[in-house]
């Protein structure tokens, strides 16, 4: 009996994607982009949809992150074994790759909720004997290599995926492609509903599009150009041989490069932006498509801190299903709320001084900021102004980073960098702690251990964000840039505060660092600070709505229902 056996009786959606981050045992994201997967197919299994999803097994993970004194951040390869938790598939399938055939096996890791839904996630793995070595790494390193190993995986995740659905036995009523990682498995579905015609005059006609879109549904999750992923056309012929035909191609995903995002889009007839203003930024970079915006969410039970799913459950019983429970918030009584946040903030502080020797205490005000290190997100604003920074936060404000630079982003690099020598420097004023190696358990011990999550991405390059809606569902407040989710959930002064303009009122020369900072530095000391030491009362009132306003909402049960009635069921 097959291991799916309860799993092929009814047509599925299938999730692709290039990352899913379940739990930090199974190493295969890098971040926000697979942590929202994760929680997608967590949320899917909760409210018992049919649906599968596909992604690499990535053998060695992204990588686990160690930084030296110097601040200079060191990768290592990280050990796991799959056969600990997962199952092997005793099916197998075949991609060719430059000519070569190459084997697919696949993992079988079941998600399943307590509800009862049960999600199967198929990891693709060309680890096989018969391989070439070249091949045989093709899913051991996540977003690392070259632009030629980058489209082989997708060869991988996208032809070899729906090959593997349909050899282990799944129907597929539709594709959904997390991002355009996975759009050639729109090629593979082209060739399924190739028309058979003699003697065809134009090679257009056989290739039929239509049957192809009402497959398939796709999220773009990059605001900017240089973001989507691009092939040159010499790599693609290399790679595929005569698979497709480049004039084809060619009409489907650019005449200058294979761009996965304009193929995804092509062969997609239902399209989305992950937050509104991300909607809007794709509509105006791809105009002429009809692109839709389903803001994200995350998994709410996975992102609350243990002392806040106690008030919960004894206040809201079944807010973990229902995030819509979260509107009776007030029914919780103060004193609860902040001592549930005290617990887990004492949690984050005792874990702080243990890794850090910083001697933080759970008095002072606490900022968290972590999340890919990568120029765009400026974990450094901050410290724009150190002078002005330790006159208004000396002894009284203590700040906690934590996260990865890809390998490859020196700029990202230098952040961590520079962050690290500012230790020494605000020694005796301000407290501050690099944590390594920023993983799911971190972000929960961070997004709820905290006051204060701190975002200051460059406007309007965050698409969504999720690590703020973490932070809310534990009562922990944004202070952040307009931009992606924030503009949804931003209410000035009653669920969080701003920084820098509304984006209405942008001006996009103008010095948006000074801007953006002069904001962070006056909100802290004219609003934050003295809210947080002199109004303790209206600060939980605070912590309250980050919870029923924030949380109640940007939660990927929310997010799921709206894909399923929008997208999925059309
Ligand atoms: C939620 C999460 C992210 C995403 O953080 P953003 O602030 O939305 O970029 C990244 N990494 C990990 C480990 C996370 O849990």
């Amino acid at each position: 009996m097959s291991i799916l056996e309860n799993h092929i009786h009814e047509p599925k959606i299938a999730y692709f994607s290039m990352e899913i981050g379940l739990r930090d045992e199974i190493p295969t994201f890098s971040g926000g982009l697979g942590v929202l997967a994760g929680d997608t197919v967590k949320s899917a299994a909760d409210l018992n949809l049919p649906f599968v999803a596909v992604t690499l097994i990535s053998h060695k993970g992204y990588f686990r992150q160690e930084i030296d004194d110097s601040g200079q951040q060191r990768e290592y390869p990280v050990d796991w074994d799959p056969s600990k938790l997962m199952k092997p598939a005793s099916e197998q399938v075949s991609v060719t790759i430059e000519g070569r055939v190459v084997i697919v096996k696949a993992w079988i890791y079941f998600v399943e909720s307590p509800r009862g839904g049960s999600i199967p996630v198929i990891y693709l793995d060309t680890n096989h004997d018969k391989n070439s070595d070249e091949d045989k790494i093709l899913t051991d390193q996540l977003y690392g290599g070259d632009a030629s190993y980058r489209i082989k995986q997708e060869v991988v995740l996208g032809i070899g995926g729906v090959r593997m659905l349909k050899k282990l036995g799944f129907l597929i009523k539709k594709y959904h492609m997390n991002e355009g990682h996975a759009a050639f498995l729109t090629l593979e579905l082209l060739h399924k509903f190739k028309k058979d015609i003699e003697n065809v005059w134009d090679e257009e006609h056989i290739w039929d599009i239509e049957p192809v879109k009402d497959l398939c549904v796709f999220t773009t999750h990059t605001p900017v150009e240089a973001g989507h992923d691009k092939f040159t056309y010499e790599l693609f012929n290399k790679v595929f041989g005569n698979f497709f035909p480049e004039n084809i191609m060619k009409k489907l995903a650019g005449e200058k490069n294979v761009n996965m995002t304009l193929l995804g889009f092509n062969l997609s007839n239902f399209v989305n932006g992950v937050a509104k203003k991300h909607g809007e930024v794709s509509k105006s970079m791809f105009p002429g498509y009809q692109i839709n915006a389903i803001t994200n969410g995350v998994h709410s039970y996975t992102w609350t801190s243990e002392s806040m799913k106690k008030i919960f459950d004894k206040y809201l019983p079944g807010w973990a299903n229902e995030p819509e429970i979260f509107v009776r918030i007030g029914a919780i009584p103060d004193d609860e709320i902040w001592n549930a946040h005290l617990e887990s903030k004492k949690k984050l502080i005792e874990y702080v001084n243990t890794v850090s020797n910083t001697d933080m205490d759970t008095d002072t005000l606490t900022i968290g900021f972590a999340r890919r290190a990568t120029a765009y997100k400026r974990a450094d604003l901050l410290f724009t102004d150190l002078e002005r920074l330790e006159r208004i936060g000396s002894g009284r404000i203590q700040v906690i980073y934590a996260g990865k630079a890809h390998p490859k982003d020196d700029e990202g690099k230098k952040l961590i960098k520079n962050i690290y020598s500012l230790r020494e420097k605000l020694k005796g004023k301000i407290k501050l702690s690099f944590i390594e190696n920023y993983n799911m358990e971190i972000a929960l011990k961070l997004v709820s251990g905290v006051d204060i999550w701190l975002n200051t991405p460059l406007r309007p390059l965050e698409a969504s964000g999720t690590s703020g809606m973490k932070a809310a569902h534990n009562g922990v407040m944004n202070f952040s840039v307009l931009d992606g989710w924030w503009i949804e959930g931003h209410i000035e002064g009653f669920t969080g505060w701003a920084i820098g303009p509304a984006p209405t009122e942008l001006e996009p020369d103008k010095n948006m660092n000074k801007i953006d900072a002069d904001d962070l530095y006056h909100k802290l000391e004219t609003r934050i600070i003295p809210t947080y030491y002199d109004d303790r009362k209206c600060w939980i009132r605070m912590m309250q709505n980050a919870i029923g306003k924030n949380a109640y909402y940007f939660n990927t049960h929310r997010m799921m229902r709206r894909y399923v009635t929008e997208a999925y069921i059309r």
